[in-house]
């Protein structure tokens, strides 16, 4: 026990540390510091085994079953109303469906990996709404170990109040700084003397990922299926030996969107490509086949606004502060590059839209545009691909066939060829190709 306690501390300390948050609600006092977790520990993070909810709109409680007793830290969130609780990493063994109905203050709750080391839980509540008491309760009387969260209704005022005091930043919620102090995989280290390797960088970014979903059908996950893609698109691309390629996620983890687009410009990338994979309401009928989408202040038509609309909900989803977000920076030069890379963007997805169009089902209107957030870098050519439509009985076909894949991933690699192609004849000496 001791030694698993050990262990998971130890990685979840030394990230959320990084991000000088403070350790105390989750750590052991006087645990030293040891080897990370073995992917074999995994087995061994605590079970979240049922989940329910009692009470009505003025009071309502969340127990959680638990085979061990863990640390935990709850806040609130405003801008959607939310509560988070934040917990060690846990397996959740919960059945499928739990959270989508709600109860009394809560609308609906989910619960996954939030970063290496963390999980969460995440309630949509349904209006303004106080943490009365929260904690964990011992084994006792046949029951085994629980969490307890007991909310009460309380004004928008209260509320607010509530939320200065879990505003200290010692209590602040972290996945960003916690991402952001981790050095992004693939980061070019040329050692000294080396001559850096000045190959163009592409980033690519799976989706949604860990408490995030993203859309789903017939038991497959958007966030799944674009990782999958991902990876596959990573490999063939690193195989041709022209570029180098960092991906914002190799795993279940759920990354922030600002995170996704901080790689991108971090790393100076000279394309940033997103992937995802729609869903249209099933009263809205049926689509099919990929769509590419690039970044606009007004979304070209109603679906391409719904869609960013979604896929900008991701940070909400995860429980992250959205009021803690920078404001963007009016500046004449990021004005002037936003207008450049725009052109190479529009571009990139012109070409995406021809080469995929030779192996992939595409939308009946394939090239679209509205304001993505994950879109944003202003030196960064980025789009958003969205392979096609899980809730289309073709697209999910395809989108799960590894041969279907391996087609779309060789036309996005002639995509990219294609771009890369014409940048490089075009750079002069004075004006070095990124
Ligand atoms: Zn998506």
């Amino acid at each position: 026990m001791a030694d698993r306690v050990n262990r998971w501390t130890s990685l979840g300390c030394r990230l959320l540390c990084a991000a000088a948050l403070s350790c105390g609600p989750f750590v052991v006092p006087g645990v030293a510091e040891g080897t990370p977790p073995s992917p074999s520990a995994n087995t061994d993070f605590p079970i979240v085994s049922e989940a329910r909810l009692a009470g009505d709109a003025k009071q309502t409680r969340f127990i959680v079953d638990l085979d061990k007793k863990i640390q935990f830290r709850a806040f609130t969130l405003a801008d959607p109303y939310r509560v988070v609780v934040d917990v060690p990493q846990v397996t959740f063994q919960l059945p499928s469906g739990t959270g989508n109905a709600g109860r009394g203050l809560v609308k609906a709750f989910r619960y996954g990996l939030v970063m290496p080391g963390g999980s969460r839980i995440v309630f949509d509540l349904t209006g303004p709404a106080k943490i009365a008491n929260s904690y964990v309760l011992d084994a006792a009387n046949g029951q085994p170990p629980r969490l307890v969260l007991e909310l009460e209704q309380v004004d928008r005022n209260a509320f607010t109040q509530q939320l200065a005091l879990d505003d200290r930043p010692e209590l602040r919620p972290t996945i960003a700084d916690a991402k952001a102090a981790m050095p992004a995989e693939g980061t070019p280290n040329a050692k000294p003397g080396e001559p850096a390797d000045s190959r163009p960088l592409i980033v690519i970014d799976p989706g949604h990922g860990g408490i995030d979903n993203g859309t789903q059908s017939n038991g497959e996950l958007e966030k799944n299926l674009v990782l999958g893609f991902g990876l596959a698109l990573r490999d063939r691309i690193e195989k041709s030996g022209k570029y180098r390629v960092v991906m914002t996620r190799t795993d279940d983890t759920f990354i922030p969107l600002n995170d996704r687009v901080k790689i991108a410009r971090s790393q100076s990338a000279a394309l940033f490509v997103s992937i995802h994979a729609d869903a249209l309401p099933r009263r809205e009928g049926d689509a099919q086949g990929a769509t590419i989408y690039t970044l606009s202040d007004k979304a070209s038509d109603v679906e391409a606004e719904r869609l960013a609309e979604a896929e900008n909900k991701a940070d909400a989803i995860a429980g992250v502060n959205l009021s803690d977000e920078p404001t963007e920076v009016a500046d004449i030069l990021i004005d002037l590059a936003r207008r450049e890379t725009k052109t190479f963007s529009n571009r990139f997805a012109r070409l995406l839209v021809s080469e995929m169009k030779t192996t992939a089902r595409m939308h009946k209107h394939p090239l679209k545009s509205a304001g993505f957030r994950v879109l944003k870098a202003p030196d960064v050519p980025s789009v958003l691909v969205e392979l096609g439509y899980v809730s289309n009985k073709g697209d999910l076909e395809h989108l799960v066939s590894e041969n279907w894949r391996n087609k779309a991933v060789g036309s996005m690699l002639q995509a990219i060829d294609a771009f890369f192609a014409k940048r490089l004849a075009t750079a002069t000496p004075d004006t070095p190709d990124k």
